[in-house]
């Protein structure tokens, strides 16, 4: 397995605790799971690394980028969820607060 884009750079140092979006691939570049933390982004990238054994086991690639806002985070993952459909992702992403939208489905 290979981590490259998930160690920590000296930059990410600034924004640990920060929330944003994160991106699981296969060695082929396949996306597997797409995913969201509302507070700690690399806290959750390695909660999901650790309930989710057979997506660990399939991963190659951990891209991630923060965002300003868990709204804007859900906003993102809705949209990569829909794009890719990824086979670890069960549901659709949810909602911190109910007056959010996804800008795909409209639900
Ligand atoms: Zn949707």
């Amino acid at each position: 397995m290979n981590y490259h884009r998930f160690k920590y750079q000296k930059a990410d140092l600034f924004y640990l605790g920060l929330p944003g979006v994160y991106i699981f691939k296969s060695q082929s570049k396949k996306v597997l799971y797409v995913g969201r933390a509302d507070n700690d982004l690399h806290k959750r990238v390695g909660q999901t690394l650790s309930e989710k054994k057979e997506l660990k086991k399939n991963t190659a690639w951990i891209g991630y980028r923060y965002v300003k806002s868990p709204k804007e985070g859900y906003l993102l993952e809705c949209e990569r969820y829909h794009k890719y459909k990824p086979h670890h992702n069960k549901r659709h992403p949810e909602k911190l607060f109910n007056r959010w939208k996804c800008p795909v489905c409209k639900n």
